[in-house]
């Protein structure tokens, strides 16, 4: 699941398993009126990425509608952290836990 991080060309997956349940991944043009790039439903299982961002963006998004996924308690704050260091850390040590 995380090998995808490792490159920068990597692709969205279409579903991810997190926890008991399988959320599917929807690239759509908009999120919500807001603006905001990401959204995670989780009595609906599904993750929304905007599609139109750049693929940095798009894994730094993913990435952190999985943490929001994973543990609903978490503050914004404390996922937008997560979020953007586990990238870092993952891109920058190469690290692929599948292959
Ligand atoms: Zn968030």
């Amino acid at each position: 699941m995380l090998s995808f991080v490792n490159n920068f060309h990597m692709m969205i997956p279409k579903k991810v398993k997190i926890g008991a349940h399988t959320f599917q991944v929807l690239m759509v043009d908009d999120v919500d009126p807001e603006g905001n790039v990401g959204e995670c439903c989780s009595e609906e299982l599904t993750i929304k990425i905007k599609k139109t961002q750049k693929e940095s963006q798009l894994a730094e998004t993913l990435l952190h509608e999985i943490i929001h996924a994973s543990d609903a308690h978490l503050t914004e704050a404390q996922v937008d952290r997560l979020g953007h260091v586990l990238l870092q850390v993952l891109r920058d040590n190469k690290l692929d836990f599948v292959s």
